[in-house]
């Protein structure tokens, strides 16, 4: 038996996890097991996220100093870094651009009944002024602020802290070229660190791994319990108040997941989307459970470099950017609902408010760190570019913790994509 288990693949092991995480969820509402998933299985799930977050700086900081000192010289890497950098831009665009045009052609605002508005305020007014006293404080700030906020004063200080791993990748590619330039035998012995340290994170990854499934169903079942809460009749009827607004945003992703990507895929790499999609398919899952696309990282390297080939180089440059910075699921959800909240504010959003919309959720999608619930606290930044009162957060809080679920696995995937499009670029120049 024991074999037998040994031999499931982790992305069926996963989503077996998912399936047993929701159905106990919804046996614990309902028989009043709440508090028990709260205090016993919950746990279970944060430490899984907490051992995947614990691993994520050391993996980008090994691993993309390993990559960038094994190119062959600093041209390739930042004709590299130009691509990837385009390549997440544009895809970022297109996907606002496509939440744009539904949150408008379907207008899910105008199904969302007036009556709650007033309860909702109540509810999430406290952790929406949590939210703005954040944004608030960004408020002065030069244009140019993220620059000065890549750029480390004491590394020690940004390994220690999940949110600067801008800061951490731009340490691993000064110190990857300063080997780069140096004479061979100068570095040998530090390559050769490097190389071991490299080995070694990924052994770590694969224990955690191990633990994936128990930590899937931990989280699945806690995501379960919160968002019912301790009505779940009244949560049932706030997400059918909000029906079409998390129907435009799934139809959404699903179409940057089902028409876009495999155009770039088709396009770009020529890789069959199917095969890429079932390479990825366990980091989407776990993207799916934990809402992080850092958390995620460890995976979704694995995945890349295991599953389709990309190489090291590529895949730990292209991979923890991505993961930072390009996030087309966040940036989707952001246009449609500051669309959604705009119509039910009854404001209409005039072209160059699009444009604005654009511009700032690139922006704010670019600034939201990779763990659950940033998008919504950033896409503050959104409605405030357009003058859309933060109170309208309230309307989309209750349900978005799933939506984020989803939308992770989107950012996900397209990080996932670029890399192997990356890669095909850095092979054909290897053969010239
Ligand atoms: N949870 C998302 C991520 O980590 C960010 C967000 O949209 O809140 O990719």
């Amino acid at each position: 038996m024991k074999k037998v288990i040994k031999h499931i693949p982790l992305s069926i092991k996963i989503l077996i996890a998912m399936l047993l995480g929701i159905a106990y969820g919804l046996i614990a509402i309902n028989t009043g097991l709440v508090e028990f998933t709260d205090n016993w299985i919950a746990p279970f799930g944060t430490i899984f996220i907490k051992l995947l977050k614990l691993i994520a700086i050391p993996l980008i900081l090994v691993s993309l100093i390993k990559g960038v000192s094994d190119l062959r010289n600093t041209a390739s890497l930042s004709k590299m870094g130009l691509r990837t950098i385009i390549l997440y831009l544009i895809t970022t665009v297109i996907a606002i651009t496509i939440g744009l045009s539904l949150a408008y052609t379907i207008k899910p605002g105008n199904y969302f009944p007036k009556e709650r508005q007033e309860s909702l305020y109540e509810k999430y007014s406290e952790s929406i002024s949590e939210g703005q006293i954040m944004v608030q404080s960004s408020k002065n700030d030069s244009p140019i602020k993220f620059l000065v906020d890549i750029v480390p004063e004491n590394i020690f200080f940004a390994t220690t802290n999940n949110t600067m791993m801008l800061q951490v990748i731009f340490f691993a590619i000064l110190f990857g070229l300063a080997i780069i330039s140096l004479p061979r035998d100068k570095t040998k012995s530090v390559r050769k660190v490097v190389d071991s340290l490299n080995d070694i994170v990924l052994k770590i990854i694969e224990i955690i791994m191990k633990f994936a499934p128990y930590g899937v169903f931990a989280l699945l079942a806690s995501v379960i319990t919160d968002v019912a809460g301790d009505n779940p009749a009244d949560s049932a009827a706030l997400f059918g108040a909000l029906g079409m607004y998390a129907l435009v945003v799934i139809l959404g992703l699903l179409s940057i997941g089902a028409i876009i990507y495999p155009i770039f895929a088709s396009l770009l790499s020529k890789l069959s989307y199917f095969k890429f999609l079932k390479g990825i398919f366990p980091a989407q899952l776990l993207a799916f459970s934990t809402s992080s696309s850092a958390a995620t990282l460890p995976l979704t390297k694995k995945c890349v470099d295991e599953n389709l080939g990309v190489e090291d180089e590529v895949s730990s440059f292209v991979l923890p950017i991505g993961a930072t910075i390009n996030m087309d699921g966040t940036s989707l959800y952001q246009a449609v609902a500051a669309v959604f909240i705009a119509q039910v504010f009854g404001i209409d959003l005039s072209f160059s408010d699009m444009l604005t919309i654009v511009l700032t959720a690139t922006l704010a999608s670019i600034g939201s760190a990779a763990v659950p619930g940033t998008g919504m606290i950033m896409l503050l930044i959104v409605l405030a570019s357009v003058n859309i009162p933060a109170e309208g957060l309230a309307l989309i809080f209750a349900i978005d913790r799933p939506l984020d679920m989803l939308r992770t696995s989107i950012n996900v995937t397209g990080d996932s994509l670029i890399a192997v499009i990356i890669n095909k670029f850095v092979s054909k120049q290897k053969k010239l």
